[in-house]
């Protein structure tokens, strides 16, 4: 059995960030980077919104940097995945995926957060072409373009608000024949002139030669006034929400309704002493790489004025 004083999940940039500061405190942190080595971000292209790069920096590059940093100072970090953990008692029990067992005296859970997609085989297609989860992260590639969001929810909203004030036009293409979104949200969108509300509407497919160009929709599916039709867009963005990584974790520890770590206010503690969590697992709100390396900071300086 393996013996770790700070064991951090989760490569995105609140675990590098815990990560260098554990390891500057000399907590001798490891990390276990998870299937997706750097996190979310590395699914996008040019990070833009990440401070301290002025032409804004290659996604991979920013979470190589942040991994070389990690080790630099201290941190080991693996390439594996944590597959079982039983936080019932301290230290706490947890296993990789090569059967190792680990015994932990401090875990920071910092597993991220996946983007739904619709399961169109376009989507994989035109990904990173056209095709996003993230407006605040790639609405500022389509100024003055026509673009579309899908969902109806309150994400689905700010995005759709954010884009129209970047985009010429913004269709919300919405399955229900309302949103589902609060009051105020609702009025914003339906009274902004440049937004466009596609009722009744699922998508079929996307199409272009040189990334997306429009997408297949339907209006009505399944019924007898069902119609096809096409739209123009330039881009794409999925707002049907995210799900937090935390099926580890279930059962054990406090989550919201929707699967995320409730942490105490202002704080990356959780219900159970000496777990932590940080970045987008714990985050239904912001999901910003940069809101997510400061709660990475915030867990590593709370690990360490509990020792
Ligand atoms: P929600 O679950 O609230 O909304 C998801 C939306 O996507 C719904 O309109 C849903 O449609 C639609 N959807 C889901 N799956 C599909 C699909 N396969 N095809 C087409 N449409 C689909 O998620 P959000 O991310 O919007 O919000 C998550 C939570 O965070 C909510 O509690 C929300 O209130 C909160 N939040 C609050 C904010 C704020 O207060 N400022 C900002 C952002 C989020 P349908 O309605 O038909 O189910």
């Amino acid at each position: 059995m393996e013996k770790i004083k700070t064991l951090i999940i989760g490569s995105g940039p609140a675990g590098y960030t815990a990560a260098i500061y554990c390891g500057r405190a000399s907590m001798k942190p490891v990390v276990y980077a998870g299937l997706q080595p750097g996190g979310q971000l590395t699914t996008t292209t040019i990070i833009e919104n990440f401070p301290g790069f002025r032409e804004g920096i290659d996604a991979n590059q920013l979470m190589g940097e942040m991994r070389q940093q990690a080790e630099n100072f201290g941190a080991e970090v693996r390439d594996g995945s944590i597959v079982e953990a039983d936080l019932s008692s301290r230290p706490f029990h947890l296993k990789d995926e090569r059967g190792n067992e680990i015994e932990a005296e401090n875990v920071i859970i910092a597993t991220g957060a996946s983007a739904k997609y619709l399961g169109l085989a376009d989507e994989e297609k035109y990904r990173g072409q056209g095709v996003s989860a993230c407006a605040t992260c790639d609405g500022f590639f389509y100024r003055k373009r026509v673009v579309a969001v899908v969902g109806g929810g309150d994400t689905a909203c700010e995005e759709a608000m954010y884009l129209s004030s970047l985009a010429k036009k913004v269709y919300m293409i919405v399955r229900k024949p309302q949103l589902r979104a609060a009051e105020i949200m609702r009025k914003r969108v339906t009274e902004q002139e440049n937004i466009e509300i596609l009722y009744n509407t699922n998508t079929l497919g996307l199409f272009g030669e040189n990334g997306v160009e429009g997408a297949h929709l339907v209006r009505f599916k399944g019924e007898p006034n069902e119609e096809k039709y096409d739209i123009a867009i330039d881009g794409f963005f999925l707002a049907i929400g995210h799900t937090p990584n935390t099926e580890l974790f279930k059962g054990q520890i406090d989550l919201d309704d929707h699967g995320f770590i409730i942490t105490q206010p202002k704080s990356t503690k959780t219900n159970i002493e000496g777990v932590y969590a940080a970045g987008d697992v714990a985050d239904p709100t912001y999901r910003q790489g940069v809101v997510a390396a400061a709660s990475g900071a915030m867990a590593a300086i709370e690990v360490e004025r509990a020792q």
